[in-house]
């Protein structure tokens, strides 16, 4: 719940007043600050671009974010269940300040490609920034803890459409096998969510001394497990969306005094660098147009190790029927795999190492599904539909308009003049977002039972 007008440092933990106010010297104007409206903004999928000249979001968009590509703030927040294109994956909604991610991946990322790790992922904010930023050929392994995060997790990145990720399950200590194995790892920690005061009403009350000391406490162990898993020569970004000292800078000196690891600066015009040797960036809502975050860049020293090895099974290539086969690109190698009935492709050069997860991580999902298979039939999957790279010239499309598509996307019917029995992709402005299956003159609507929209949209 969103409680600006009401945030006064008289309805906030004193403990934590008293500390901004030693830790601010413009203290005053941050109390002020979190009196006022969040501000709204989204990211454009760069592989969904151009968006549809749809009223939804042109007529509300009001300005670049300047630190990050592909994003705008809103003026004001709209109803976004009501936009199919969200639906389709064309945007995603993430507060700005924890979108500077992007800068600091344009100074770090290398040209090549990249095997990646987002530990703390669900809801895929930062995922979805991750995929669409790597460079061409990298894998990304996007890993939440908990179940019902987990599930969010999957939807979102599922609906974002890229072929180069994977979905696990797991603690961070079930990791420890992959030493030295990714070139990139991003911690996004649970922590004490100071900055989410003015949005979440639940970051408030569970405010206490003692639980920061435990964020701190469980914030150390993450980073201990997975550290060995990070390539020497790679990087860990660490985030909070904390302005506490014990949970942010403090973590960052500790690492480097844990481990082999250099603090890397980052150009920018945001922010404030904690010490000439100590780069931490915090920002503040009377600073910038955003809420409460922490960022850091730390590079692991030394020299490269050994990586486990894959031991190579003998196993026959899933072969994809070929209804299926031309509907992906055809420059690049893909390799099937099944998953029980459903058939699934993930690019070739990482089949590998996603055989190295599946061994000892709880894998949701890779790569992207494609049909479930029985027999010589097949029932389209939904991440076929939303799929960056399906060719849909090859389809039976039917492009609906906004009451249609709203009523697609809450499972009711709708009507076709495709031949009975034929797979067609429901589309919103060009844009897939599921399939219908003809029964001559109305579909039979294969919008998954959980994704549907639940609101009234009248
Ligand atoms: N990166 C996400 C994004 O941009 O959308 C937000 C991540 S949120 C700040 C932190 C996540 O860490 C939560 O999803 C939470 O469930 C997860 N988490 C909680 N305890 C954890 C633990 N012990 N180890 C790893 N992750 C944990």
């Amino acid at each position: 719940m969103s409680l600006h007008g009401q945030l006064t440092p008289n309805n906030l933990p004193a403990a934590f007043v008293n500390r901004m106010q030693k830790q601010l010297s413009d203290a005053p104007l941050f109390f002020e600050a979190l009196q006022s409206v969040p501000p709204v903004s989204i990211r454009l999928n760069p592989a969904k671009l151009p968006l549809p000249d749809s009223p939804f979001l042109t007529e509300r968009i009001l300005s670049k974010v300047e630190w990050c590509r592909h994003a705008y703030y809103l003026d004001r927040r709209p109803v976004f269940t009501l936009d199919p294109c969200l639906h389709s994956g064309g945007y995603y909604v993430q507060e700005a300040s924890s979108m500077f991610l992007d800068q600091i991946l344009q100074q770090i990322l290398p040209p090549h490609p990249l095997r990646v790790l987002d530990l703390c992922a669900a809801p895929g904010g930062k995922s979805t920034l991750l995929a669409s930023a790597l460079p061409a050929g990298s894998l990304l392994v996007a890993n939440e803890v908990i179940r019902t995060r987990a599930a969010i997790l999957k939807e979102n990145l599922i609906k974002w459409g890229a072929d180069n990720v994977v979905i696990t399950q797991n603690d961070p200590a079930c990791f420890s096998y992959l030493r030295n194995c990714f070139d990139l790892i991003l911690v996004d920690a649970p922590c004490s969510g100071e900055g989410m005061f003015r949005k979440d009403e639940k970051a408030i009350s569970e405010w206490s001394e003692r639980n920061l000391q435990l964020c701190k406490e469980r914030q150390q162990r993450i980073l201990k497990d997975i550290w060995p898993t990070l390539k020497p020569g790679g990087h860990l970004i660490y985030s909070t969306c904390t302005y506490n000292p014990g949970e942010n800078e403090e973590i960052l000196s500790w690492l480097l005094n844990q481990y082999d690891a250099l603090s890397v600066p980052v150009t920018h015009t945001l922010g404030d660098s904690l010490s000439p040797t100590l780069h931490g960036y915090q920002f503040y809502p009377h600073k910038i147009k955003g809420e409460g975050f922490f960022i850091g860049v730390i590079q692991k020293t030394g020299e490269q190790k050994e990586t486990p090895q894959v031991k190579k099974e003998k196993k026959s290539p899933v072969r994809l029927p070929e209804g299926l086969q031309e509907l992906l690109p055809q420059d690049q190698e893909f390799s099937g795999y099944n998953s029980g009935n459903v058939l699934g492709i993930i690019p070739t050069r990482h089949a590998e190492f996603t055989a190295l997860l599946d061994k000892q991580l709880t894998v949701l999902y890779k790569g992207c599904e494609l049909a479930e298979i029985n027999g010589r039939k097949f029932k389209m999957q939904p991440a076929l539909a939303l799929y960056q790279c399906l060719d849909k010239t090859r389809l039976i499309c039917k492009d609906t308009d906004l009451e249609s598509a709203l009523r697609y996307l809450k499972k009711e019917d709708i009507s076709t003049d495709a031949p009975a029995g034929s797979w067609v992709l429901i589309t919103h402005n060009g844009m897939g977002m599921g399939w219908g299956k003809s029964l001559g003159s109305r579909l039979n609507n294969y919008y998954p039972k959980e994704w549907r929209i639940r609101m009234s949209t009248d």
